[in-house]
């Protein structure tokens, strides 16, 4: 199995070869700008003193400042890091917004520590972060094991330093100048392109059976859009396992019991499922919402979805993909399926500096825009040129990137 890194690599180098890109442009696309690698030492509540290694990665800023995450688990490192800092670089560029890619992160398991403690934790890291992080350079946002509070405490942090300057981090409460529906967003425009791509198909969401790894923030809104739209969600699963129930769980009752109980353990409105056994349902739409690389060579046989929709960063391995393709699985790739979350970002971004605020249903109006009208692109250059929808989006990500990049000079 290839690792983040590798893999972004290869997707990468497959879309070059079909746009013949020169090797120096390929090399100039492929190197991060700029690599921060930080130690973030703080007090626990005990009164010990633990150390944690903090990343920021800016991978391009050719189209703009850099946007990006932050990421807060055990797994973050920095080969992690710059894959998921580049799949923001393209990923900006598919939607189109004027952004280059960046991510970030801290190896920690932010469940080991207390409020109080990843409040220090994330101020400190502000501290050492902060001179490359701003508006106009690189804004960072929620991603795995952050949420708006970290947000909320890291621009605290960083307006310390540099005063007033809500724009600087995205994804922040909606209380504290964050945009209304950024929460809702990944989830919703995941939901909003599964309908697209099964439209194309002559099909609805309407009585479709879907399969969701994942119940954190994006798995969860996903659900609620979804079943929202007519579809059976027929199995969800989170850290705790997974659950099955062919007449369609009652997703207002999971959410409602997640919410109660921190975790599915114990929900009873199905059976348990292994997490491998989800991935082998046979539903019309298998939706992986959690880590990177589920999907490998090892499983990728026993998938019997016909449409995977790539609600996480980097789920499926090439090799998996490779299978998918001869198993004529059409899977529509994270760089546009899992853009919502950039897409309201941008709103909130857009909003922040020009003092002004959108009710939740314009956040709505808008981020269907941007995303059935970078859907539509990516198929239609999937089509003309006779191409999977993975190589198409990189196809129109890379070319925009390396278009600035062209049009700006070195
Ligand atoms: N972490 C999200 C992603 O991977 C959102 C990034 C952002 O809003 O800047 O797309």
């Amino acid at each position: 199995m290839k690792n983040a890194f590798e893999a972004a690599g290869q997707y990468f180098e497959e879309a070059a070869s079909v746009m013949d890109l020169s090797p120096n442009m390929k090399k100039l696309l492929l190197t991060p700008e700029r690599e921060l690698k930080v130690q973030v030492a703080m007090k626990l509540d005990n009164g010990n003193i633990a150390t944690f290694v903090g990343y920021r990665i800016q991978h391009n800023s050719a189209r703009g400042p850099m946007k990006g995450g932050l990421r807060y688990h055990h797994e973050v490192d920095s080969d992690e890091v710059l894959a998921l800092a580049s799949l923001m670089t393209w990923k900006t560029a598919v939607v189109d917004l004027p952004y280059g890619g960046a991510k970030g992160g801290i190896n920690v398991r932010p469940k080991d520590l207390s409020t109080d403690e990843l409040e220090r934790l994330t101020r400190k890291f502000v501290d050492e972060l902060h001179d490359v992080i701003g508006p106009d350079k690189d804004i960072p946002a929620p991603d795995m094991g952050t949420n708006a509070q970290v947000m909320a405490w890291f621009m605290n942090q960083y307006e310390k330093f540099h005063g007033f300057n809500p724009a600087c981090v995205t994804g922040k409460p909606a209380e504290l100048y964050g945009a209304e529906g950024r929460e809702e967003a990944t989830g919703r425009g995941v939901g909003i392109l599964t309908q697209a791509l099964l439209r194309k198909y002559q099909r609805t969401a309407e009585g479709a059976t879907i399969a969701i790894q994942g119940f954190g923030n994006v798995g969860t809104f996903t659900a609620d859009y979804l079943s929202r739209a007519g579809a059976k969600i027929i199995a969800i699963s989170d850290v705790s396992g997974a659950i099955l129930n062919r007449d369609g769980i009652d997703v207002a009752a999971a959410l409602a019991y997640a919410k109660t109980n921190g975790s599915l353990s114990g929900f009873s409105g199905g059976e348990r499922l292994s997490n491998e056994g989800l991935l082998a349902l046979d539903v019309d739409v298998l939706i992986p919402a959690a880590l990177g690389g589920v999907l490998t060579e090892e499983n990728a046989n026993d998938v019997r979805a016909k449409f995977i929709i790539e609600a996480a960063n980097g789920p499926t391995t090439p090799e998996a993909d490779m299978i998918f393709r001869k198993r004529e699985i059409v899977v529509l790739p994270d760089i546009l399926a899992n853009a919502g979350g950039v897409t309201v970002s941008y709103f909130e971004w857009v909003q922040n500096q020009q003092y002004f605020r959108w009710d939740l249903e314009r956040v709505r109006e808008e981020l269907e825009k941007t995303m059935s009208r970078s859907f539509d692109k990516v198929w239609s250059l999937a089509v003309e040129k006779r191409i999977h929808l993975r190589t198409a989006a990189y196809l129109l990500g890379i070319g925009r990137v390396g278009r600035a990049t062209v049009l700006g000079g070195i």
